[in-house]
């Protein structure tokens, strides 16, 4: 599966993070105008995707969750 980080942070109201979709969300794919997606690469399992978005992002590692539709595993409330 290939993940990708939304470059916008989300709304206060979804968590006020990054969040990591998969390829198959359709928050990944109906929202890919204004190209606002980093592709992180394909991963296993949504904990290995999260590790690699910290690890390329630090600075923002603490604000970087994933999404509650396809990432329930990785979102923070
Ligand atoms: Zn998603």
């Amino acid at each position: 599966m290939t993940y990708y980080l939304n470059k916008n942070k989300q709304s206060t109201q979804s968590g006020s993070n990054y969040e990591i979709h998969k390829e198959i969300c359709p928050y990944y794919y109906n929202y890919t105008d204004g190209n606002n997606f980093i592709r992180l690469g394909v991963y296993n399992n949504d904990f290995d995707a999260l590790a690699a978005a910290k690890n390329r992002f630090p600075i923002n590692a603490h604000e970087i969750d994933g999404c509650a539709h396809c990432c329930p595993s990785i979102h923070k409330k």
